[in-house]
């Protein structure tokens, strides 16, 4: 754990969250500002900084991240419509907390392009 790290504080219990989700690896908790009806985080438990700081290891951890945010978008009944997952990267990325994370934001429609 990365003592100064927000979302490492929130996987230890130590920061309130709106868990929705965790299992050993993973935890999964709503937005603190929502830009959809569902915005929900997921991440990795072990503090991991970013994409960029991915290895080849870890193939198996990020399909897994992925997999997390399917069932919860079913879960939060949003599967049929659609979503977007978006995980920001480094100051050009937009990337506020280093801590890897992945976005899934549905329940309207995402008109917004990128770039
Ligand atoms: P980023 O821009 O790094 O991809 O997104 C970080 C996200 O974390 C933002 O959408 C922001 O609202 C959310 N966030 C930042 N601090 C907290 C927090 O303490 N609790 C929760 N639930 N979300 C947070
Ligand atoms: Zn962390």
């Amino acid at each position: 754990m990365a003592e100064e790290c927000i979302f490492c504080r929130i996987a230890a219990g130590e920061v309130p969250s709106d868990i929705v989700y965790q299992d050993e690896d993973f935890l999964a908790f709503r937005d603190i500002s929502p830009q959809a009806p569902t915005h929900v985080l997921i991440i990795p438990k072990a503090h991991i900084t970013s994409s960029a700081e991915l290895t080849e290891g870890q193939e198996g951890l990020v399909g897994r991240l992925i997999i997390v945010a399917k069932n919860l978008a079913e879960k939060e009944g949003i599967a049929k419509r659609g979503y977007r997952l978006l995980i920001n990267c480094g100051a050009d990325g937009g990337q506020v907390v280093p801590h890897l994370h992945l976005h899934l934001i549905g329940g309207r429609r995402l008109d917004d392009r990128l770039g």
